[in-house]
């Protein structure tokens, strides 16, 4: 069945109050869809950006094509890469189309803001930077209560004092968290 805008924007009002409590951001979405272990590690600022070349490369590469969009700065701190005001549209540039769902949450998560915060529904989409491709994401009130389970779980990894276990995965070999997290 499909979900009403009001179903939307109660859920997003329900997301919205626990991003604030638990002080998280879209980014961390993207993580802990992937990885638990990893959220926990970009949460606690154990990274290295600045020391490995193709996390420097892709900011830079971002930076260049796609300046955000400056109209949300100081608006609940978020800031997707634009935003279409009249059409109620979030748009996020990625770098390529791989891992689609976790991509897919750090822009859930820019429309779940906007629309609790304006009470109206926002749909979402992934632009990927050079390809000219724009990929819809669901925001279905599934979607919605995903992302509430996810903030949740965020908030309980927040308490944690150590990196919580996670097992070894394909995406460990590309994690660029791989040579901190001890699965190298
Ligand atoms: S290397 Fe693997 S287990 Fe470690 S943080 Fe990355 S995805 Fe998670």
């Amino acid at each position: 069945m499909a979900s009403s805008e009001a179903e939307i924007v109660s859920a997003a009002k329900s997301f919205a109050a626990l991003v604030e409590r638990h002080d998280l951001h879209g980014l961390l979405f993207q993580h802990v869809a992937l990885c638990e272990r990893r959220a926990w590690l970009h949460m606690n600022r154990v990274d290295y950006a600045h020391l490995e070349e193709k996390m420097r490369l892709g900011s830079v590469s971002h930076e260049l094509h796609k300046p955000r969009d400056h109209s949300v700065e100081g608006l609940l701190g978020i800031s997707p890469d634009r935003i279409d005001w009249d059409a109620r549209k979030v748009i996020e540039a990625k770098g390529s189309a791989g891992a689609r769902d976790a991509v897919s949450m750090q822009t859930r998560f820019y429309a779940l803001m906007l629309s609790a915060a304006t009470g109206s529904g926002w749909s979402a989409a992934n632009e990927i930077i050079g390809k000219k491709k724009v990929l819809k994401v669901s925001l279905l009130l599934e979607d919605a209560q995903l992302m509430i389970d996810l903030a949740r779980r965020l908030g309980d990894i927040s308490e944690m004092k150590v990196a919580p276990a996670a097992a070894r995965r394909p995406i460990c070999d590309s994690c660029s968290y791989r040579h901190l997290c001890g699965y190298a």
